[in-house]
């Protein structure tokens, strides 16, 4: 009898969950816990936006990962509608990148060599997308950059776990690793050591005081995202619609979603007036109709943040047995899929298919050497 190898994820936001399920598929006993609920923190808070386009302002490793990952989504997520019969709401309509100040036209037009599309002008704009201000100066639309909605996406997710045989523990909280003989083998919990051959933190922005039990210290922070929700009339865009500071993302129920500061204040997620009023004013500005919808509701959420921007994607030398997967900051969403992809190979001892070099959790202490 072959022996099943084991993995323990802990943390169960969108990484995390993406993770159990790829590594269920091949054939892991898969424990997942979580110190809440699942997906109670940012994954759930997110926009859903697949922006490989918007989100990225350099050419180079990064945007070619968040390419690939917005490519693998559309399968994706027909592959959990097909085995959930939830569909995570997969929206096919790209996304509007308008200019509302020359600061922001001209750095639209300094991605323009290498983002394969062309400038389009305030009349291009309007066309595609005709309630949008008049003061718009012109922008960027990206055709491929399509949405989820998030909570979907976690109900689908969650139930896909269920359906393939994880074992899921919601409140129960990894307190610190386990090394036995050098190896991590382990976490410890409120009810007592639980054990297996890999354990793989994905705990979003929670994920330094853990991996620092296992002698890494990872700077890693909360970066506070406040959106609100509006329902007009009826629609007033098909697609998203995007400035700097602010998007808004037509719902297939007929809402608007509205976002997002970015706010280094810890760990507070209490959505405050101010945040609310300054998105809302960049809102106005770009959707003028936006004032005569009726007000849903206010949230906020934690970005797990890095210093370089990038996610910690990969194993540990020092810490054989670990895997870190966090710190996607604002596109952790978009990258579940590719992530979970090059944790299930290297989980499996596979050489992963993209060079995690750029991502190992490794780079922060070759940056203080
Ligand atoms: C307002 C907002 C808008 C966003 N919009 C987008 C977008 O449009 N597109 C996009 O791609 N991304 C977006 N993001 C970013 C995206 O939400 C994050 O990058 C992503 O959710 C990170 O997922 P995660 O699983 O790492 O973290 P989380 O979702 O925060 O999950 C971490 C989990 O770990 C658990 N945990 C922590 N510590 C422990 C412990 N010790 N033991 C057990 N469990 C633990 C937590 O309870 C939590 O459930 C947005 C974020 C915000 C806040």
């Amino acid at each position: 009898m072959t022996v099943r190898e084991s993995a323990i994820v802990v943390g169960g936001g969108i990484i995390g969950c993406s993770i159990a399920y790829e590594l269920t598929k091949r054939g892991f006993a898969v424990t997942l816990l979580d110190k809440g609920g699942l997906n109670e923190e940012a994954s759930t808070a997110a926009a859903g936006m697949l922006g490989a386009h918007v989100e990225i302002h350099h050419d180079g490793p990064f945007y070619e990962l968040c390419k690939e990952s917005q490519r693998m989504y559309r399968p994706w997520t027909e592959e959990l509608y097909e085995l959930t019969g939830i569909s995570p709401q997969y929206t096919p309509e790209g996304i509007v990148r308008a200019a509302l100040t020359e600061d922001d036209e001209l750095e639209l037009r300094g991605r323009l060599p290498w983002i394969g599309c062309s400038w389009l002008s305030a009349d291009e704009i309007r066309a595609l997308e005709p309630a949008l201000s008049p003061n718009v100066r012109g922008g960027l639309y990206f055709e491929s950059d399509h949405q989820i909605h998030p909570l979907h996406l976690a109900r689908s997710l969650q139930a896909a776990l269920q359906l393939s045989g994880c074992r899921v523990m919601p409140w129960m909280p990894a307190l610190g690793v386990i090394r036995e003989n050098g190896r991590v083998c382990g976490v410890r919990c409120p009810q007592g050591p639980l054990y297996a051959d890999r354990v793989i933190v994905t705990a979003g922005a929670w994920g330094g005081e853990l991996l620092e039990g296992a002698g890494l210290k990872l700077p890693l922070f909360p970066v506070k995202g406040q959106c609100f929700a509006v329902r007009p009339a009826s629609l007033p865009i098909r697609k998203t619609a995007f400035t700097q500071g602010c998007y808004i993302i037509p719902r297939q129920d007929g809402t608007l979603t509205i976002g997002a500061t970015q706010l280094e204040v810890g760990f507070d997620k209490q959505p405050t007036a101010a945040g609310i009023a300054a998105v809302y004013a960049k809102a106005e500005a770009l959707l003028p109709c936006v004032k005569e919808a009726a007000f849903l509701k206010t949230w906020a959420g934690l970005r797990p943040g890095t210093p370089d921007g990038l996610p910690y994607i990969g194993g540990v030398a020092g810490a054989p047995g670990l895997i870190v997967a966090t710190g996607h900051y604002r596109n952790g969403i978009l990258l579940a899929p590719v992530t979970a992809k090059l944790i299930g190979q290297l989980a499996s001892g596979e050489t992963p298919s993209t060079d995690l070099a750029p991502y190992t959790p490794e780079r922060v202490h070759a940056a203080q050497a």
